[in-house]
């Protein structure tokens, strides 16, 4: 089988970067593993939240300047993550994705964070929030009185006393409610059912979530911010503006414990929009064996399609970094498994285990080693046709900054105009 480029990988990352390959026309395979970061995803994406140093960042395209020269956002140069960063949210909404900046403007000009309420009731910057997720301009000063927090009867993966006491912390006083309905209560049955998606997708019928909207509604007292848990939409994320308009205060969707509803939603529609465009998915695949011709990938196989070739000009490998397993870690160092890839790393596995449990880990930068327009290196040579993005993409630690969507979006748009303009 040959195709013009084949991803490897089912995340953001390769999402979106097979999405603008199939736009200019490209024939894209995509071979997926299995589960990847959007399952996991708090409901926003970050840019840049901290500075390597630990400066907390306002204003991050006015920060990039202060980044490493190897960080994905150098190599991809300050006009280009400007440029590819303000094109983020009409990418999406062209996939039936709804993103949302902060609603304000940073003191420099440029886009600002805001900051969402995570499930431990702490405030986190973000740049995009998805829709129902609420970013608030500021994480000091809060302008609510009363919050009513509500849960499904039986709910455990949504805690409402880290969310309360958070919230009292800034001064909001909180009431706990329970809601009971029978579509959900049969879910109880089975404890493994009683999880995030399981609610989400009784939700997605329009009776369940009307009475859910119409009893939170006879809950409310005179609380002018209502909290729920992030199950609602997953079929469409309308379903969180309908509820919203039916209970009369802020109402604001609170991540629960994984899987997430928002981020696998976001994850579906990708996938869609990929495949609309005639692009195709291998889904629970994993990509092995590869054939090389000098510098050149030429072929890849996969675990299920066995001695079939999968032939392509080019190649782009996004398979999540260690959380993902596009890396492998043992004892003694870390190897990218698929085409054996040089790797950077501050120092073998076992000398990053700091003997005391909580000191900070010295994960920062551990990803593939590539140049500036994301060529692997191999034995220390450059690869010419495979290309690397996402967080298997090395030079920075994305958890520490609040970066990984943002590398994960913006190196896959720098690899599509890469493999487009046949660089
Ligand atoms: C638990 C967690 C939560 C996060 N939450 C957020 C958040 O809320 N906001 C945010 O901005 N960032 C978040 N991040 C950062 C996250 O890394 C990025 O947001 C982004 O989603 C990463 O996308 P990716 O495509 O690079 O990798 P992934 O999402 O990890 O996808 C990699 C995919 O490659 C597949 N794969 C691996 N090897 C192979 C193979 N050989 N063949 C085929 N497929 C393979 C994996 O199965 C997986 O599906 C989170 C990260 C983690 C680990």
């Amino acid at each position: 089988m040959r195709f013009d480029t084949i991803l490897i990988g089912g995340g953001l990352a390769s999402l979106v970067c097979g999405i603008q390959l199939r736009k200019s026309g490209q024939d894209c395979l995509i071979v997926s593993a299995g589960q990847n970061a959007l399952h996991f995803s708090s409901g926003a994406f970050g840019l840049l939240s901290r500075l390597p140093d630990g400066t907390e960042v306002h204003e991050p395209l006015k920060s990039l300047s202060f980044l490493p020269a190897n960080h994905p956002y150098s190599k991809i140069g300050v006009d280009k993550v400007a440029e590819y960063s303000s094109t983020t949210v009409g990418f999406f909404d062209s996939c039936g994705i709804g993103l949302h900046p902060a609603p304000v403007q940073g003191d420099g000009g440029f886009p600002a964070n805001g900051y969402r309420l995570t499930p431990m009731g702490t405030f986190k910057p973000a740049w995009l929030a998805m829709e129902g997720v609420t970013l608030l301009p500021s994480k000091d000063k809060v302008n609510w009185k009363k919050a009513l927090i509500v849960n499904f009867s039986g709910f455990l993966d949504f805690n409402t006393s880290f969310i309360a006491e958070g919230l009292g912390n800034k001064g909001v006083d909180c009431r706990v409610e329970r809601v009971i309905l029978d579509d959900v209560e049969s879910l109880r049955k089975n404890p493994t059912e009683m999880r995030s998606v399981g609610i989400a997708r009784i939700m997605n019928k329009e009776k369940n979530w009307k009475e859910f909207g119409a009893k939170v509604k006879e809950l409310r007292g005179g609380e002018d911010l209502v909290i729920l848990p992030d199950v609602f939409g997953l079929g469409d994320r309308i379903i969180t503006r309908w509820l919203g308009e039916m209970i009369p205060a802020e109402v604001m969707f609170v991540g629960t414990m994984p899987p997430s509803v928002p981020g696998i939603g976001v994850q579906m529609r990708l996938k869609k929009t990929f495949e609309s465009l005639g692009g195709t998915f291998l889904s629970g695949d994993i990509a092995i064996n590869p054939l090389f011709e000098g510098n050149r990938v030429t072929a890849i196989h996969t675990a299920n399609l066995g001695s079939i070739e999968l032939r392509a000009d080019n190649f782009v490998l996004a398979s999540g970094g260690l959380f993902g397993k596009g890396l492998d870690a043992s004892p003694d160092k870390f190897a990218e498994p698929v085409f054996g890839l040089d790797v950077d790393s501050p120092g073998d596995s076992h000398s990053l285990c700091d003997e005391d449990f909580f000191s900070p880990q010295g994960f920062a930068g551990i990803g593939v080693r590539c140049d500036d327009s994301f060529r692997p290196f191999r034995n220390g040579g450059v690869l010419e046709n495979l290309y690397v993005a996402g967080s298997e993409v090395g030079g920075c630690n994305s958890l520490y900054e609040g970066s990984g969507a943002g590398v994960a979006i913006l190196t896959a748009m720098s690899v599509a105009d890469s493999v487009i303009s046949g660089q």
